[in-house]
């Protein structure tokens, strides 16, 4: 199967609003929810689901809603794919745990020897299976540090890695993930990316800076890891300029720092590669952590790399009790199935050509588009003030309540709240994306400019 058309849903692939958004089983669930769930959960749009096939997200209501966000990019296969499904109620049956440091089972090295396929390098790799993306990048801090004898981790402007104290502080922007979250741990420096819309510059003179900060602040032989994410996802789905990483990774390569590449967002077919490194030429990570699109929505994350770095760790130096269990391994294994069977990084590419023949126009159109650029399923829109460069937050909040309350989810991104993040699924239609860029064009036709409030808080 090649094609969208081809498919079948257990649901129309068509969007159908049938009441206001919220609607009324939405409104009383909202009710019991702020009576019961911590306010800290923030909630994009308080649209309650009850099932989904493909790209479209069925609520409480009867709505059909056009998906195009995948719950930040996990369910990249679509929504309750039935071979994961089956996957899981087989494994279910079987067998759910029994820790895989005390008694192991196949479904864990099953997914490990296919990780060690798909990521780039030839070379032998090992894993370690865990259950968030946070998770993942954390270990791989660890790892790093223990394989180095380092201290300093370098992550990039921008950047998001997680919510747990370490990955908070991996994490560039300060509100809303670290305010008053602190003390951090300290030995984490920012240091600054190439984003050629707000710089300028190639990715030789950017990678130059980036040095030159790391030489100037840190010293290179203190830096255990570089942390990247090949395409950054919530700061703003900013593509480093061509060369910038490999330049890097030579840098990296030169100086004793292990290269981690922080896939989680856009790896496993998102971009229309297994990993989005390979968007940068010949540039091979030491460790790449995996987690999100993995497991058709069901929760695992990984970290992979050189054998002789991931074997730096004692036994028992990482791990914990539901890290890679069967049914999330079963779940891994259906998607890495579906993807070569069913040439998902063949679907990823065509939806990128279909979102560029279809959302580029707006620079032109609209002059509060400043760049519409992606790859792959993961694409972002830069909202700008009118003819300039200044991010427009204010317009990204106007967008995303009036196409949630119209039946298209879409997310926010980008360190000024400015970007229009797109990362639907690689099975989404032409039609449904059509139908959702008429929904996103009357949204920014439709922005009076000040005073506008959107993404609805949970309270
Ligand atoms: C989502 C994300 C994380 C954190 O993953 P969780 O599963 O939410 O802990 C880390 N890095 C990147 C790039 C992400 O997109």
């Amino acid at each position: 199967m090649s094609s969208a058309e081809a498919r079948t849903f257990a649901v129309p692939q068509e969007r159908k609003v049938v009441t206001a958004l919220p609607g009324p089983n939405s409104l009383a669930l909202q009710a019991r929810r702020l009576a019961s769930v911590s306010r800290g959960a923030g909630t994009l749009a308080n649209i309650y689901m009850d099932h989904g096939a493909g790209a479209i997200l069925v609520d409480v209501d009867g709505n059909r809603l056009i998906d195009l966000g995948c719950g930040i990019g996990v369910t990249t296969i679509g929504h309750a794919h039935p071979a994961v499904a089956a996957a899981v109620a087989e494994q279910a049956a079987k067998l759910t745990h029994t820790l895989f440091t005390v008694t192991p089972y196949e479904n864990y090295v099953r997914v490990a020897e296919k990780l060690a396929e798909i990521t780039p390098g030839d070379f032998e790799k090992h894993s370690i299976l865990v259950n968030s993306g946070a998770e993942a990048v954390e270990n791989a801090a660890k790892i790093a540090r223990r394989f180095t004898g380092r201290r300093a981790l370098v992550v990039l402007d921008h950047a998001f890695h997680g919510r747990t104290n370490m990955t908070m502080a991996m994490t560039y922007r300060p509100w809303p993930e670290r305010e008053g979250m602190g003390p951090f741990p300290g030995e984490i420096y920012s240091v600054p990316i190439s984003y050629p819309f707000r710089d300028g510059l190639t990715g030789e003179e950017a990678a130059e800076r980036t040095i030159d900060y790391i030489e100037t602040h840190i010293g290179a032989r203190e830096v255990a890891a570089f942390f990247a994410e090949p395409i950054q996802g919530d700061g703003g789905i900013v593509i480093p300029a061509p060369g910038y990483f490999a330049r890097i990774a030579e840098y990296c390569r030169d100086n004793g720092i292990v290269f981690v590449a922080d896939e989680i967002q856009a790896g496993i077919a998102r971009t229309g590669t297994w990993y989005s490194i390979e968007h940068h030429g010949d540039v091979v990570p030491d460790l790449i952590t995996s987690a999100k699109g993995i497991a058709g929505g069901m929760p695992l994350a990984a970290v992979t790399g050189r054998a002789e770095i991931m074997d730096a760790v004692q036994p028992g130096g990482i791990g914990g009790t539901f890290g890679g269990n069967p049914v999330s391994t079963a779940a891994a294994l259906a998607v890495f199935d579906l993807i070569e069977r069913e040439d998902l990084l063949g679907e990823a590419q065509r939806v990128e050509r279909a979102i560029v023949d279809r959302f580029s126009g707006w620079v032109d159109r609209y002059d509060v588009v400043g760049e519409v650029r992606g790859k792959g399923a993961m694409f972002g829109v830069e909202l700008v003030e009118p003819g300039t460069r200044k991010p427009n937050p204010a317009l990204l909040k106007h967008v995303l309540k009036y196409a949630t309350e119209h039946g298209v989810i879409p997310l926010d991104a980008g360190s000024w709240d400015s970007v229009l993040r797109l990362l639907p699924s690689v099975v989404i239609s032409e039609a449904l994306l059509d139908d959702a860029a008429g929904v996103l064009e009357e949204a920014i036709e439709s922005f009076q400019g000040v005073g506008e409030t959107g993404i609805v808080p949970a309270s």
